[in-house]
């Protein structure tokens, strides 16, 4: 029945997580849910009141494919005096969230075999729509030693001349890690050197406003002739706690290319809701959403300081410091040897270890028997990730609940007779 190449469709987890979160709690457990990539704040109320008054008006019609203007304007403005640019309105086209941009990037500059270079661990959907598009995937290892950043020395080294775009996020998802300024200069250097003209850089900034420690945020597009070679996508999902309104954009290099993007929107989705795009708007222009922001900005802060330091005084666990994001991206090697997880995993079946890893064996144990949600190493693209053992920590959760979390992850952590129990019983799958 189905095509071939629905087998190169990867997914995201986070979201798939649920039907085994559902089963655990008809169960009868409790579970702290730290796997979810979503703030745990509404959208602030002066940016809901907009949408309210948007539908009063009967604002729910088709409108202008790209985006309506005074959205792509603002966002223009936004984006321009962010990273030091003079962005022409047009050249900034709207979809619903900030995903359909990465499959349109694919489709619109990749032929199948040539190279897509992307951060892995990353985000799920660069490599799910890297493979199915039939590009060549390109993980760009990102090393918890350099901060989970991408080098340019990591970059030089895998462009070739088969390489069609690269893909940046910064701050980034998982691992909280950030591409400091100096490093964007010398990547921008190296693209610069190594890549002819035609050569697209996909840069995820949908994290651009959470950032700790007084950062503020770099985008390679600022870099001297990177602006022609950048898009630069972002969205109000994170920033303005938005997940469900599905707004999100990107700037493209040239108009033409923005037509293309803007027929991608009228063969997909005709256009985005046009009174989300006008709350869009007032979270963008408002003086209200700075506070905003800054609010969610301060929880999270505090948050991560508190569970790296419970990170560390787990045994088998260590964690170092995100430095943007909502997430935590704890070492749990040590953890998976004393349970026993990497002994169970190398015994599996060929079938059974293709779609699984020692992490994934802990994801289960932790969430089956402890109620604790988190996301494995695999669910952040998973090729050439072996040998790899990590879990995804969201601190989009109140304290009271990590704190609960990361205790119950504490007690599972020494529980190696229940994990060879629940080994032996079948991980579910
Ligand atoms: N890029 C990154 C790096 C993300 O983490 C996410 C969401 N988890 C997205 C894009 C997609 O955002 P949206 O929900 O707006 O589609």
């Amino acid at each position: 029945m189905f095509a071939d190449r629905l087998q190169r469709l990867g997914t995201e987890n986070a979201f798939k997580l649920a039907d085994h979160i559902a089963r655990v709690q008809a169960d009868g457990q409790t579970v702290v849910k730290l796997n979810l990539g979503e703030p745990d704040f509404d959208a602030p109320h002066h940016v809901a009141a907009e949408a309210k008054t948007q539908i009063d008006a009967g604002n729910g019609h088709y409108c202008h494919p790209a985006g309506i203007e005074p959205l792509r304007r603002a966002i223009a403005k936004q984006v321009s005096e962010t990273r030091g640019l003079d962005i022409d309105f047009a050249r900034v086209v709207v979809h619903p969230g900030g995903k359909p941009s990465i499959a349109y990037t694919m489709l619109t500059y990749v032929n199948p075999g040539e190279e897509v270079i992307y951060p892995s661990p990353g985000f799920p959907v660069y490599e799910s729509w890297v493979t199915f598009s039939g590009a060549q995937p390109v993980p760009m290892r990102l090393r918890e030693s350099a901060g989970f950043a991408m080098t340019a020395a990591d970059l030089a080294e895998l462009i070739t001349d088969k390489t069609k775009v690269i893909i940046l996020n910064s701050p980034a998802n998982p691992t909280g890690g950030l591409i400091e300024a100096d490093a964007l200069a010398e990547m921008a250097e190296v693209i610069r050197d190594k890549a002819p003209a035609n050569v697209r850089v996909y840069s995820d900034e949908i994290y651009e406003n959470i950032l700790f420690d007084g950062r503020t945020h770099a985008s390679i597009a600022s870099e001297p002739g990177m602006e022609e070679r950048t898009l630069i996508a972002s969205g109000h999902s994170k920033s303005f706690a938005m997940t469900g309104w599905r707004l999100g954009y990107v700037v493209l290099p040239t108009l033409e290319e923005a037509e293309v993007f803007k027929n991608f929107n009228i063969n997909i989705v005709s256009c985005t809701p046009p009174f989300i795009q006008e709350a869009g708007r007032v979270a963008l222009e408002s003086p209200e959403s700075a506070a905003a922001i800054a609010k969610m900005v301060d929880a999270f802060d505090e948050r991560r300081q508190v569970v790296v330091d419970k990170l560390n005084s787990i045994p088998g666990i260590s964690c170092i410091m995100p430095k943007g994001a909502f997430y935590v991206f704890p070492n749990v090697a040590g953890a998976c040897e004393s349970l026993g997880a990497i002994e169970a995993f190398e015994k599996m079946t060929p079938e059974e270890q293709a779609n699984s890893s020692p992490s994934t064996l802990l994801q289960m144990f932790v969430l089956y028997r402890y109620g604790v949600a988190t996301m494995d190493r695999p669910s952040f693209c998973r090729i050439g990730s072996d040998g790899e053992h990590y879990l995804r920590l969201s601190t989009a959760t109140n304290l009271e609940q990590l704190n609960e979390g990361l205790s119950r992850l504490g007690a599972a952590v020494t529980d190696a007779d229940g994990f060879a129990d629940f080994a032996a019983q079948g991980v579910p799958g």
